[in-house]
């Protein structure tokens, strides 16, 4: 395997001056078996933002949508008119109209309910939650699983105590959106004590996390806080 890569392709958090950061999330996985697409954020800067990061939409042959969610999902079509030829992961939860477009476009559709092995050392949590259903993604490396998150709708801890529960191994990061915009700071202070507990041992909170929330991560987990934001590449070397 090569050394994994993540690359952050759109955040509404900046990173990159270059690049677009309307609200909405999606990052690249590259360097396992399969290279993936995670969620595509908002319709419109998807693709200008991967031309800016020399990213090629034909190099990618997996999509996974975490949840049904515009900021999610808007980048999608616009994607799939330049590379229908891929395989796109998606909650089984779905709209039914929603996957006859995805088929429509001629790409390959994988409902997703269990958790489920997409490539070598990545899988899926299944789809969680009872309103708004999610699955998250998980990389396993050989430090430890990496676990991404969309909007983390069925609780960023519940996501991360089913990693662990499916895969059995320790956590070396969790990133992603957080779902804590809103939240109050004694509801923060649990979540991160729960990450401690879990033993996760970097974090990369970003999209719908909020401010507040990040500075409380940064705050307790130090120099093992992951600044995150549109163009931010990361890499195992990253997390030693
Ligand atoms: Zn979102
Ligand atoms: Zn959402």
């Amino acid at each position: 395997m090569e050394d994994i890569n993540i690359t952050i392709v759109c955040d509404n958090n900046p990173y990159k001056e270059e690049l677009e950061t309307g609200w909405g999330f999606s990052c690249l996985i590259g360097g396992t078996e399969r290279t993936i697409l995670f969620d595509t954020g908002p319709g419109g800067s998807l693709l200008s933002n991967m031309e800016k990061l020399a990213i090629e939409p034909s190099g990618i042959d997996t999509v996974v949508l975490s949840h049904i969610h515009p900021d999610h999902t808007g980048g999608l079509e616009s994607f799939l008119e330049k590379n229908p030829d891929v395989t796109v992961y998606l909650p089984v939860s779905f709209p039914t109209k929603f996957k006859d477009n995805v088929h429509k476009c001629g790409a390959q559709v994988v409902e997703v309910e269990q958790a489920m092995k997409i490539c070598t050392n990545v899988h899926s949590t299944g789809q969680l939650g009872r309103w708004i259903r999610e699955q998250a993604l998980i990389i396993r490396a050989e430090e430890g699983l990496i676990v991404i998150t969309g909007c983390a709708h069925p609780g960023i801890v519940n996501i991360v105590k089913a990693a662990k529960d499916l895969m059995k191994e320790d956590i070396l990061l969790v990133m992603g959106g957080f779902h804590l915009e809103w939240a109050i700071r004694g509801k923060i202070d649990k979540i991160i004590s729960s990450f401690k507990q879990l033993g996760v041992r970097y974090v990369g909170p970003c999209h719908c996390t909020g401010e507040k929330a990040k500075n409380l991560f940064e705050e307790h987990f130090g120099r093992n806080y992951v600044n995150i934001g549109a163009g931010k590449i990361i890499t195992l070397a990253d997390l030693q």
